[in-house]
């Protein structure tokens, strides 16, 4: 993602490019690499005693405690990313969609239902739509404790 999102703003097919990292996992990576680039902004919602514990700054960081539940964790995606992106302007987005913010994935310290996620994922893609903003969907970090 990261070579990706460099390659769009040095041919010039993206100005300013919002990355929405939703694994339960902070977007460690993501965010050291682009914490001197003003051209992305990096937002990551994760769980706050899931891996890495050290976190880093991301632009726009948001933790969540274990066991946090669809309509918190929905309620402040909602309340979130569309004044990001009104602020922001971002002509891009690259989204990473974790999907073990699940309840029934053991290690994710989130208990977010199947309904819940699929609403994330389509609160996300109807903000690109909405928007006109073209999107690059992964399923996860690559920063993933192995
Ligand atoms: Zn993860």
């Amino acid at each position: 993602m990261g070579v990706a999102a460099h390659y769009l703003l040095e041919t010039g097919q993206a100005r300013k490019i919002l990355v929405i990292d939703l694994d339960v996992h902070q977007g460690n990576g993501t965010a050291v690499m682009f914490q001197q680039e003003p051209r992305v902004f990096t937002f990551s919602m994760h769980g706050k005693d899931n891996y890495p514990l050290k976190k880093e700054q991301s632009d726009l960081d948001i933790d969540f405690p274990t066991g946090t539940e669809d309509e918190l964790y929905l309620n402040t995606l909602y309340d979130t990313l569309p004044g990001l992106i009104q602020r922001e302007k971002p002509d891009f987005l690259f989204y990473v969609s974790g999907v073990d913010i699940l309840a029934s994935d053991r290690l994710g310290k989130l208990s977010i239902s199947r309904e819940g996620c699929k609403e994330r994922d389509l609160f996300v893609f109807e903000q690109a739509i909405k928007n006109g903003l073209p999107i690059v969907v992964s399923m996860g970090a690559a920063t993933h404790p192995a």
